[in-house]
């Protein structure tokens, strides 16, 4: 390998979503006269833009989808190259593309991303959405759809099922509310009747900017529109690209072959047990079980017991890191969730290689007020300080783990709602040692604060409430609330003022 190296460069980083690029641009702006380079499997890389610090732990910030030009105009010590990498040589420090080229490391992380666990590989009706062109294929199937399952219940599929129009959703949750990953039942019963109403059109601008292979001018800013996607323009996109992100549906017409606003049932409590293709549903048994007739492309049998024909199924149940080019001949260590095993410096095991974002798993002691999820945020925040520690180490410098692992921050939108999840938001790992705090105001807002020992240590705050940054307060700063009691959530009281 060593003979076969075409360049060497300082600092290389495989993956050109937002933890790859805002680590690129860390390190290209922090050694301006190093060379750094940039893999990428896709065409397009992810930058962030307005970028807000709203508080001490939360930010905002939109997402550009860019031609890469832009990254090595801004970068001229940067060199982007278009290639996935196929395999990973740590004992000798190269890495090597899938077109057959060889190029050395002095520093490397990996930031490639994950990709959605699909229920089956198999069968062409059963989707998942990560990138832009899983969106394009959704909603292409979705124009021709009477009905569809969704399975699962993290952020994607509560985008999903409030956001399709036109089509008969059948949701299956294996839990007993929806939204598990980011909420109890309290906040789901808050939600539920956003499923049930008939959606007001939601105007506005949409944020997302895209621009595509064939204008790739750095300055023709292009908007992410319905009418683009439903003429079908594809970039051209055959690598997997990088994961959506916040706002990833707006200006996207997720329609489907009815005139129906909202038809949403929920399965709760169940898994897929099995899908049939509409033919091997005929030649089974099950067809006596279906309560519905007619005649569907494939069939989804849950563990309730109930089989459901549709035309298409979208698996929405949690990413897989993708680290199979660079595990093979190589000791990393890999979390139970599949992820490259980082400690509180991004470092793997191996010597000089470092790991960043979904692929990653964040394996340091946690604050207690901290969880690792796979978010934008948190690959923005992993980006930008395994960029850090790579320069401290380069300088043998010492840093220090970065205050945003402190605290779970996450600000989002559901069912055009706010929601801001703080700290242990759901109590998680607190067993019975917390108490629940709730105010709920039908259609408004439903704020929830988890204590324990009389600490506030997380919140879940829907609607326009007002309280995000005095709570981030009240956890950092850990204050004892014992003699405030249920007062924390009276309404009549102005907080702020009260913790001044
Ligand atoms: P990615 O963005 O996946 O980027 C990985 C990059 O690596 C890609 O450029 C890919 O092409 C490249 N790559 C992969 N393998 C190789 C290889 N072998 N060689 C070279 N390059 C390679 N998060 C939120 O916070 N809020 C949301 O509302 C939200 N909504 C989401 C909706 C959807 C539909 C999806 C799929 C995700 C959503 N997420 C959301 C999650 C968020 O998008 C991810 O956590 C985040 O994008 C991860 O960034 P990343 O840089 O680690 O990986």
């Amino acid at each position: 390998m060593e003979g076969k190296k075409e360049k060497t460069f300082k600092f290389v980083i495989v993956g050109g979503g937002i933890a790859g690029v805002t680590c690129v641009e860390q390190l290209s702006s922090q050694f301006p006269s190093e060379d750094v380079a940039l893999f990428t499997a896709g065409p397009l890389i992810k930058a962030v833009t307005n970028y807000k610090q709203v508080s001490r732990t939360m930010e905002e910030f939109d997402v550009e989808e860019k031609p890469s030009s832009v990254l090595e105009e801004k970068f001229p010590n940067l060199t982007v190259i278009h290639s996935a990498v196929k395999s990973l040589h740590t004992h000798s420090h190269c890495v090597e593309t899938a077109d057959g080229r060889v190029f050395g490391y002095k520093k490397l992380c990996i930031c490639s991303g994950a990709r959605p666990k699909l229920l089956t590989q198999e069968n062409p009706n059963v989707l998942g959405i990560r990138d832009t062109d899983s969106v394009q294929v959704f909603q292409k199937h979705l124009s021709k759809a009477r009905r569809i399952v969704i399975v699962g219940n993290g952020g994607i599929a509560l985008e999903l099922v409030y956001e399709v129009k036109g089509c008969e959703v059948i949701w299956a949750v294996k839990d007993k509310a929806i939204g598990n990953t980011f909420f109890d039942a309290g906040a789901a019963q808050f939600l539920i009747p956003s499923l049930e109403a008939n959606k007001a059109e939601v105007a506005g601008p949409c944020k997302r900017l895209r621009y595509t292979m064939e204008e790739p001018a750095p300055d023709a800013a292009q908007t992410f529109t319905a009418d683009k996607y439903s003429r079908g323009q594809n970039p051209g996109t055959v690598e997997p690209g990088s994961a959506l992100g916040p706002d990833w549906h707006r200006g996207i017409e997720l329609q489907g072959a009815e005139q129906v606003s909202h038809r949403v049932s929920v399965e709760y409590q169940c898994e897929v047990e099995q899908i049939f293709t509409s033919e091997e549903f005929l030649l089974s048994s099950k067809q006596t079980l279906e309560a519905d007739t007619g005649s569907w492309p494939v069939y989804v049998q849950l563990t309730n017991g109930k089989t459901f024909g549709c035309d298409f199924v979208v698996s929405a149940t949690g990413v897989i890191p993708n680290t199979e080019p660079f595990v093979h001949g190589n000791n990393f260590l890999l979390a139970d969730d599949g992820g490259l095993q980082v400690d509180d410096h991004m470092r793997t095991l191996q010597p000089d290689v470092y790991a960043a974002g979904d692929v990653c798993t964040a394996c340091w002691e946690h604050s207690p007020l901290w969880q690792q999820m796979r978010l934008w945020t948190q690959a923005r925040q992993m980006g930008w300080y395994a960029g850090r520690c790579m320069a401290a180490d380069v300088l043998s410098e010492s840093i220090e783990l970065d205050f945003c692992f402190e605290l779970f921050s996450h600000v989002t939108k559901f069912f055009n709602y706010k929601v801001v999840l703080l700290g242990k938001f759901n109590a998680q790992g607190l067993g019975s040692d917390h108490e629940l705090l709730v105010r709920c105001t039908k259609g408004q807002e439903y704020v929830k604060v988890v204590l324990s020992r009389g600490r506030m240590v997380g919140a879940v705050l829907i609607g326009e409430t007002d309280l995000e940054e005095t709570f981030e307060n009240l956890i950092l700063n850990q204050m004892d609330l014992t003699s405030y009691g249920e007062e924390l959530l009276n309404p009549n009281i102005d907080i702020e003022d009260y913790f001044d």
